[in-house]
């Protein structure tokens, strides 16, 4: 395999899974196409999941959901498999590409997790750019936290009574070098609790990258793959016990369902470029781009 890239949309109860076949295909093509063209694997998954970002079909960036007080914050997170570096940001408003901003920690700070004001501060000093508060607090956005609040109740995005379409991002790649890299958004759940932060934006929990094993990142209660270190548990797969993407993908959801009985999904890339996915949800939405060979779909199934 000269390389493979995946991408996902959400884990969940996904509604008219067709709607996001237009939108997964464009992004994974872009990738595919930057790593055909010899891109590095670490700003392939920058620019695919800024692309997913922008969209406002997904729950990250400009479609984040919106916690308890009705506001968008969002977390994100980086990760070079080729020294582990990485990067992270939680509980940030306003920049359009929280991704970039957890770039901006890797490569500029001596830190790997930086929250709230300082992680803004950070973007705004090196020109990142900031949307105001219109750009993220959509009628739709307002309608979903609503219903959510007269339930009671704080859920994913494509829970199956949420009626929401959006879902967390993420992306991972192996480049024709053989590196891998891994990173991961969202915007959280719906009418989550102010200060409330998931497993996206936490090393070995919602992403993880490795070039000695695997590329991974996760989506899903973010609780649930916080307390089994789910990115970290599939890595170790790959890397002690010598599983494919795909088999380590599968062992992955069964201990996190075996453990706390958890409801999400992954992709992993391993470093011989094989391409895995696996959900305890009914629906997991991802695309994958191998040597030119693109697959959109949720996981198992085509839907274009
Ligand atoms: N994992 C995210 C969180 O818990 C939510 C999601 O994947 O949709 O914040």
């Amino acid at each position: 395999m000269t390389y493979s890239l995946m991408i996902h949309g959400g884990a969940g109860a996904i509604r008219a899974p067709e709607r996001f076949s237009e939108s997964l295909r464009r992004i994974v093509e872009a990738g595919a196409g930057m790593l055909a063209c010899g891109a590095a694997a670490l700003d392939v998954v920058a620019r695919c999941v800024s692309m997913l970002e922008d969209d406002p079909l997904y729950n990250a960036g400009r479609g984040a959901v919106l916690n308890a007080d009705g506001a968008a914050f969002c977390d994100a997170s980086i990760m070079d498999g080729r020294d582990l570096s990485a990067g992270a940001v939680a509980g940030v408003r306003g920049p359009r590409n929280p991704v970039l901003l957890a770039r901006l920690v890797m490569e500029k700070t001596p830190h790997v997790l930086v929250i709230g004001e300082g992680a803004e501060s950070l973007g705004r000093a090196h020109g990142l750019v900031f949307e105001d508060e219109a750009y993220f607090v959509t009628p739709e956005r307002l309608a979903q936290l609503a219903r959510a609040k007269a339930r009671h109740e704080t859920s994913l995005d494509h829970a199956p009574n949420a009626h929401g379409k959006l879902g967390t991002v993420g992306a991972v790649a192996r480049d024709q070098s053989g590196n891998l890299a891994a990173a991961t958004s969202t915007g959280g759940l719906v009418n989550q609790m102010s200060g409330r932060v998931g497993d996206s934006p936490v090393i070995g929990a919602g992403v993880y990258a490795d070039n000695a094993s695997c590329a991974i990142s996760c989506t899903g209660v973010g609780e649930q793959f916080l307390r089994t270190s789910l990115a970290r548990t599939a890595a170790f797969f790959v890397e002690s016990q010598g599983l494919t993407a795909e088999a380590a993908a599968q062992e992955a959801i069964a201990y996190l369902v075996r453990k706390v009985n958890g409801s999400g999904g992954l992709i992993v890339v391993d470093r011989n470029g094989r391409c895995g996915a696996a959900r305890s949800t009914p629906g997991l939405l991802m695309a994958s781009a191998q040597d030119g060979r693109i697959i959109v779909g949720t996981e198992g199934e085509s839907i274009s």
